[in-house]
């Protein structure tokens, strides 16, 4: 099952996923054979992987990125995303 909510925030409110730039995949699914998760999809005959399921992604992993020969995975910040994690948590807490 994947997590509902991260550090008191709805996963739903929490931009973090990987991103494919297409133009440096070679569609080796070297990401998707690795990640356990099931954010990666195939559609078809596109030979592309999409990443289907953002929220299934685990906050703060990384880890396919490093699977990824050349280089096409890529994140948000750490830092920017943790900041709007703890904006959101206080706007919640003052409701
Ligand atoms: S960052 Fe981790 S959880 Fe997210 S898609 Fe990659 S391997 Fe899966
Ligand atoms: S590991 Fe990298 S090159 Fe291979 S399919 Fe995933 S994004 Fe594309």
């Amino acid at each position: 099952m994947p997590e509902t909510t991260f550090m008191g925030v709805p996963r739903d409110r929490i931009p973090w996923f990987p991103t494919i730039n297409y133009d440096a995949c070679d569609f080796c699914m070297e990401c998707d054979t690795f990640c356990p998760h099931r954010v990666f999809e195939r559609r078809g005959d596109d030979p592309r992987l999409v990443v289907a399921n953002p929220t299934n992604c685990v906050v703060f992993c990384r880890a396919c990125a490093k699977t990824c020969g050349p280089d096409a995975i890529s994140f948000p910040e750490k830092p920017a995303t943790l900041a709007l994690i703890k904006r959101i948590r206080q706007e919640e807490a003052a409701k």
